[in-house]
């Protein structure tokens, strides 16, 4: 998982309860446990559009049940993300 030790984004940036509720990102449960952040590295952001300097970060939800696989979870959660984004 991307390193998220950026001031910017810590403890919980305002703006982060205002993005809905989504259905498991791994899963597709319906009922989430966990919100999580996937900060993408400047590399990728701009490769995806993102202006220099800009950062480019992405909300997701999981339920308890995928939170608890821990570090398999993180991975799959990074897998998922980009190749949702299609830059693997
Ligand atoms: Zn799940």
């Amino acid at each position: 998982m991307t390193d998220i030790n950026d001031e910017a984004i810590k403890p919980s940036p305002p703006w982060l309860n205002e993005v809905p509720r989504q259905s498991c990102l791994l899963c597709g449960a319906q009922e989430v446990a966990i919100r999580g952040m996937f900060k993408l590295s400047q590399k990728l952001a701009r490769r995806i559009g993102a202006p220099a300097g800009k950062q480019r970060i992405v909300v997701y939800d999981l339920c308890a049940a995928c939170f608890e696989l821990g570090q398999v979870a993180a991975e799959r959660v990074e897998d998922k993300i980009l190749a949702e984004m299609q830059v693997q």
